[in-house]
């Protein structure tokens, strides 16, 4: 019988000799150049580090390119980051070139370390999943062929985190950002009545509701719920436990784009991402406007913003009538937050700038 409950492997039987010996000791690091990096021990030792996108979705054949170059340089390591980059690491300064050359050979940019734009994390989309308002792989394709220089390059003053998500579910990092692209319905669930008592637990339906619009079908006679549309905000959430209320919509679907959020503790404690832009429709295969819209805020933080100043901590210095103004977005009745806690977002004080 299979062995069961045994966990993942350990993970230090796959470390790189020279992290086993140096483990915890490691004084300081420097980032010699767009993609690549030196960590120094306390004993000397030294182990330098490559870094490389990838698309995160990627083939057998893909992972095996990649091993083989860890075979020729690095006595077969390799890791990934929590943003999908693929990091490479030798002890052996000559080897820095090599491992460049043979990863760039693949088509794959190096960078992503430091105060640039680094991977974008992201979610299943039209590939995987059935919930998506919008497809996941596209979109990132997409961005990062537009902000592509500033992910090779040192373009910004501080980091810049963008992710993507194909619904509200917000799978991922979209809620804590810098920039996030969230896939959005505009159109309320089409309720199956034929279908729903069967394949659905109705009490868990109407409580997954975060409006209350969903309620018993007013026809006793019908085995189903009503939905309030007045009500409805398009979350998808009842679709997500009942497969008798899809909402997804070619003409209808799009995403909203979100700016300002963090999770590090840095200068200024961790912030939620805010809404910038409310609706963009889908465009595939390359969201023009998305992209053009991405690149204009990025553009205009890069050089309004301060040495070390976040996305949203640049927001918070010049003021969110400043930030609309600056990379012309409309400011429309959409971002005004009209959910529970909506009055600590109103403004409570004369202090504006016209
Ligand atoms: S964000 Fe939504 S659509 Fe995308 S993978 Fe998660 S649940 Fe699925
Ligand atoms: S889409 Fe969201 S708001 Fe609309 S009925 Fe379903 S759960 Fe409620």
């Amino acid at each position: 019988m299979a062995r069961t409950d045994i966990g993942p492997p350990d993970y230090r039987l796959m470390l790189p000799e020279t992290i086993t010996s140096n483990y915890g000791k490691w004084k300081y690091h420097e980032i010699l150049k767009p993609g690549v990096m030196k960590h120094v021990s306390e004993t000397g030792d030294e182990l330098y580090t490559v870094r490389a996108g990838s698309p995160r979705l990627v083939s057998i054949d893909f992972i095996r390119d990649i091993c083989d170059i860890a075979d020729k340089y690095c006595d077969g390591h390799l890791r990934f980051t929590s943003r999908f980059n693929i990091e490479l690491m030798t002890p052996k300064k000559e080897n820095v070139d090599g491992i460049i050359g043979d990863l760039k050979k693949l088509g794959l940019p190096i960078g992503g370390i430091g105060d640039c734009i680094s991977n974008i994390v992201h979610t299943q989309g039209w590939i995987h999943c059935h919930s998506a308002a919008t497809d996941a792989s596209g979109l990132v394709k997409s961005i990062m062929d537009e902000l592509y220089e500033y992910f090779t390059e040192f373009k910004l003053h501080a980091k810049l985190r963008i992710a993507v998500a194909c619904c509200i579910n917000m799978c991922g990092a979209v809620h804590c950002s810098d920039l996030a692209v969230v896939g959005i319905h505009t159109t309320p669930p089409k309720v199956n009545h034929e279908k729903l008592a069967s394949t659905c637990e109705i009490p868990s339906v109407i409580a997954s509701c975060p409006t209350g619009a969903i309620r018993r079908h007013s026809d006793k006679n019908i085995n189903s719920v009503e939905v309030r549309e007045e009500r409805c905000m398009y979350c998808g959430n009842c679709y997500t436990v009942c497969p008798s209320m899809p909402l997804a919509d070619p003409d209808g679907d799009g995403v909203a784009i979100y700016v300002g959020g963090k999770v590090s503790n840095s200068r200024k404690p961790p912030m939620f991402s805010r809404l910038a832009v409310p609706f963009i429709p889908n465009n595939p295969p390359r969201w023009p406007e998305v992209t053009s819209i991405l690149k204009k805020i990025v553009e205009v933080y890069a050089r309004d913003s301060k040495k070390y100043e976040r996305l949203g901590e640049w927001i918070q210095r010049i003021g969110w009538e400043r930030f609309f103004a600056l990379t012309n977005i409309p400011f429309t009745e959409q971002h005004i937050d009209d959910f529970t806690y909506a009055t600590e977002t109103f403004r409570a004080t004369t202090q504006f700038k016209w």
